[in-house]
């Protein structure tokens, strides 16, 4: 071995990279999971791998029956339908069915049989909360963030009645209703005792800032979180701009709380698909960009739907200090785009970057999204790294840690503390 590829033990860079992120535990900044107090609100096990929306927008590829017919079925029988579809008559290549094996493996369960049932039999045996805790430690993360609504009505009484937190699990207040249907969800909020109207007047705009104060110390929320249409135009007087401007932002810079914005995705493309049925579109990076611009003292935390938006969104990035990009959500969450955009990122933003988030919806889909992730992002910062060996500047392990821990939710921490 040449002095380059060398650190003064003797190891490789590739062999330190691998070594440091399969060691780094991840925080987790955005799943759909719940602390197991939530109960069944919980998913997890075979069945809810399989009927994962994802694989059941797949599985709607091959079948030939009504889609009725599909949501009449119970979820174990919804799960045979997806199993016998996209993994027994045809091979699972497809980044999400390859992800439903690579959690079983982790979990120590064979795939090579193909037996369902047997898989089933095991699942049937397991404790939640142990499970909870073999997940996290199999996907070597350290701490989730839920998405908590207040307007999700088996959620909402959850958090009203109180329970004992689980320190791995910390919240983000979700406000879409709030910003995307106000029509209805200030009828919502007036029963439950916020003294709001249709009209976005003072005294209304000064209760909405109470109901997210009151919400934000009762979740203990890291951040308050939308996802938005790619039609999001700011400045804009609707209702959705008017809340952002002078309620959400306001009480977010007070508190110091990130506003995370999940833009582009459009809603029931074929909502015969039911929640498989979203679909997504390019946004326009302008109205980001202004509304960056006119609040310097707004943390925004920004993940973008669309492949065709990364670029614009990193190049905002490096004009816009108060924003930090995240994750390869849902439509980019496979490998190849993964790759492509953690390089972009690593190129234009250096490590001042959330690389992935796991968007999980079910406790053990942590195990694979995690996995195929440090994957890609181990063999890209390999690269890096290389590259940087060949000028002579050869990183320290402590650097590497850093660096990587940074990466995997550090640097989001720090973002928060900001
Ligand atoms: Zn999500």
């Amino acid at each position: 071995m040449s002095n380059s590829d060398n650190n003064q033990a003797g190891e490789g860079i590739e062999s330190r990279v691998r070594r440091v992120v399969s060691g780094t535990e991840a925080y987790d900044i955005h799943t759909h999971l719940y602390d197991p107090a939530f109960g069944e609100l919980l998913l997890w096990g075979i069945d809810d791998l399989l009927t994962y929306h994802y694989l059941v927008a797949e599985a709607f590829r091959y079948f030939d029956f009504p889609y009725e017919d599909f949501w009449k079925l119970s979820k174990s029988e919804q799960a045979d339908k997806i199993w016998d579809v996209l993994f027994l008559q045809h091979s699972p290549v497809s980044e999400a069915c390859r992800g439903v094996l690579t959690t079983l493996q982790g979990l120590g369960l064979d795939v090579a049989g193909r037996d369902l049932g047997s898989i089933r039999a095991w699942m049937a045996e397991q404790d939640p909360a142990e499970y909870v805790s073999k997940c996290m430690e199999v996907a070597k993360v350290r701490k989730i963030c839920m998405t908590n609504s207040p307007f999700d009505d088996l959620e909402r009484p959850v958090w009203e009645k109180g329970f004992e937190r689980d320190p791995r699990f910390v919240a983000a207040l979700r406000i879409d209703p709030m910003l995307l249907d106000w029509e209805n969800t200030h009828q919502q909020m007036a029963g439950w005792g916020y003294n709001v109207s249709a009209t976005l007047d003072e005294s209304t705009l000064s209760e909405v800032r109470r109901f997210l104060a009151d919400w934000s110390d009762k979740m203990d929320a890291q951040f308050a979180m939308v996802s938005l249409p790619p039609t999001f135009a700011y400045p804009d007087d609707s209702p959705c701009g008017t809340l952002i401007e002078k309620a959400v932002l306001p009480h977010c810079r007070e508190n110091g709380l990130p506003f995370a914005l999940m833009p582009g995705v459009k809603r029931g493309v074929n909502p015969l698909l039911q929640m498989a049925g979203d679909g997504l579109a390019k946004f326009d990076i302008a109205n980001y960009e202004r509304l960056f611009s006119a609040h310097p003292d707004n943390k925004f935390a920004v993940t973008a739907l669309s492949r065709e938006n990364q670029h614009e969104l990193c190049v905002a990035a490096r004009k816009f200090r108060n924003l930090h990009i995240f994750g390869c959500w849902w439509f980019t969450n496979i490998p190849h785009v993964i790759d492509e955009m953690t390089r972009m990122r690593l190129e234009l933003i250096g490590l001042s970057v959330t690389p992935q988030h796991s968007d999980a919806r079910v406790m053990d889909q942590v195990i694979y999204k995690w996995s195929h992730s440090r994957e890609v992002i181990t063999r890209a910062l390999i690269d890096k790294y290389s590259d940087l060996e060949k000028t002579g500047w050869v990183v320290s392990d402590a650097e590497l840690e850093r660096d990587v821990k940074d990466l995997f939710g550090g640097a989001f921490e720090t973002f928060c503390a900001r």
